[in-house]
């Protein structure tokens, strides 16, 4: 068993210690022995999901999160639906830099980026710009109603893991390519510095949203980290909206959107009854593409925890999440929540 002292320990290193090492592993991969870097990406992707997988287990933020709570299937679905586009729009999306570089760059490139410089000079910058489209992609999802709809059903998720990273309604994946992409591509970032985002933008991707006991004090003031999105996935909006960041808190910073709390973390996530996503998999890809938007009926909506219940006692969470929303108010969750250990 692994004691106290050395889950403490290992809290502060595993971030940058698994972070790190997915980097180095791929760009060894890629640079050192020659492989193609979007193989490469994707087999240290795949060896980097099993191995958090194990640490969920081993070392949980939140071990009621590793109950199963009703959506494992739906996750599974979307995730392996998200893969399957980013997949497709990274390819794509790739192809048609490279063209544009090659074949019509003074026509598309506005010839600004500095690529004649060294690449390492080149590569924090190129990142933080190709962040800067992600950024503007995330906000506006959150503050145009008509984005919300499809980036809300990723935010329904009532607890984070690995296995709920990729859940992304369809039309959120695509959106994101053709806001975040634009920008770089048009001031002439070369294609190296997109695989270099691509490769920060999945493994701290699928990192920011794993359920294990990470210390991200010192790097949450630079980079996206689970800490922050853990807030960023709370079911008030004033903690909601911040926190745009996919790879870098950069522009968070720059447009007032940085929210960081040293002490304390957000455990009950969701939206609660504010977006009423259901937990039904069809249902949740096809309300948004009608004109009501998401409505599904009171028993078939994803249920959030309420505010301090981080741990079931009594009864399985599954069966608490079936239970449904409250009728009226909040009095209905109180007798469901009956039977369940807070934490204090
Ligand atoms: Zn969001």
């Amino acid at each position: 068993m692994l004691t106290p002292t050395f889950r403490n320990h290992a809290s502060y290193l595993l971030y940058p210690a698994l972070l790190g090492g997915a980097l180095l592993l791929w760009s060894s991969l890629w640079l050192g022995i020659g492989w193609d870097a979007d193989v490469a990406m994707q087999l240290v992707y795949w060896a980097f999901l099993a191995l958090l997988v194990i640490l969920e287990r081993l070392l949980p933020f939140e071990p009621a999160w590793n109950r199963n709570d009703g959506q494992l299937r739906n996750d599974i679905v979307l995730s392996i639906l998200t893969i399957a586009l980013n997949s497709i729009a990274t390819i794509v999306c790739l192809w048609a830099i490279e063209w544009a570089i090659s074949t019509i760059e003074p026509l598309v490139s506005l010839k600004v980026w500095p690529a004649h410089w060294p690449f390492y000079v080149q590569v924090i910058p190129g990142i933080i710009l190709w962040d800067l489209g992600n950024h503007l992609a995330h906000r506006w999802a959150h503050k145009i109603p008509l984005l919300w709809r499809f980036h809300s059903v990723h935010h329904s998720a009532p607890r984070l893991s690995v296995i709920n990273a990729g859940r992304f309604h369809p039309i959120d994946i695509v959106k994101s390519v053709v806001i975040g992409s634009p920008i770089p591509i048009l001031l002439g970032v070369p294609a190296e510095i997109a695989e270099c985002y691509a490769a920060l933008y999945l493994f701290g991707g699928i990192l920011t949203h794993a359920n294990i006991n990470l210390r991200c004090t010192f790097f949450s003031r630079f980079i996206n980290t689970p800490d922050l999105h853990r807030w960023h996935h709370s079911p008030h909006p004033v903690e909601t909206d911040t926190n745009y960041g996919e790879v870098t808190v950069v522009w968070d910073r720059l447009f007032g959107s940085y929210v960081f709390h040293a002490r304390g973390s957000r455990r009950n996530l969701g939206l609660g009854y504010t977006v009423p996503v259901s937990r039904h998999l069809l249902e949740a890809i096809w309300h948004p593409l009608t004109p009501a938007g998401h409505h599904a009926g009171p028993e078939s909506r994803i249920v959030s925890l309420p505010e301090g219940v981080t741990a079931v006692a009594d009864i399985a969470l599954t069966e608490f999440l079936a239970a449904g929303p409250p009728a009226h108010g909040s009095e209905r969750v109180a007798g469901v929540v009956h039977g369940i250990q807070v934490k204090p």
